[in-house]
């Protein structure tokens, strides 16, 4: 089967979906992870007109961008429309996505099956959050910053710099209480 499946490992490429407003160390541990499993990782930036968003669709595309600038198996992208037609143009070979909860859990269960409903050929694989990242949440960070606290641990240095920007301007500068 050498041929074969030389030929297929040029295509063995995954699109990880989300709205990544912002990225977190969370979602930056699953590409990490996933990057064994896969060639390519396509971090996918959801552009969704009703979800009222901190970053923009080309600043949260710029910022993954950067973070994973030094690791030319990650492709960063956005897309509109059905996550299922994307993945079809893409010619990936799955849809990846992170769980934490059993809330996630839930959530991830219905929307794979709608997804599966939608295009029977597509496969969804789910990675477990690991350790500390259970509680790495982009909408309880942006809390913490808009309330002045750090999220040093929880976001690389140009997500903390952006958050501050837009959620706590003129506020002065975060504090670290643990
Ligand atoms: P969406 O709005 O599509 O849920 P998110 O950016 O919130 O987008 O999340 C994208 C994916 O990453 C989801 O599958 C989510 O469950 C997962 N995820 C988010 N945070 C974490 C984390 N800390 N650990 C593991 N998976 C995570």
């Amino acid at each position: 089967m050498g041929t074969v499946e030389g030929a297929e490992r040029i295509t063995n490429r995954a699109i990880y979906p989300g709205s990544f407003d912002p990225i977190t160390y969370g979602h930056i541990n699953i590409v990490e992870r996933a990057l064994k499993i896969f060639d390519t990782i396509i971090v996918a930036v959801a552009i969704n007109a009703s979800k009222k968003t901190v970053f923009t669709d080309k600043e949260r595309v710029a910022m993954i961008k950067d973070i994973f600038q030094n690791e030319p198996r990650v492709e960063v992208d956005s897309f509109r429309g059905l996550l299922v037609d994307y993945v079809r143009r893409k010619r990936a070979k799955a849809i990846l996505r992170g769980i934490r909860t059993v809330t996630d859990f839930d959530y991830e269960f219905q929307m794979a099956l709608a997804n599966k409903s939608l295009d029977p050929n597509v496969e969804q694989i789910f990675m477990m959050t690991e350790g500390n990242y259970l509680y790495y949440s982009s909408s309880i960070i942006k809390e913490i910053v808009s309330l002045g606290g750090s999220v040093r641990e929880m976001v690389p240095e140009i997500v903390e710099k952006g958050l501050r920007e837009k959620l706590f301007k003129g506020k002065g500068s975060c504090s670290k209480r643990r």
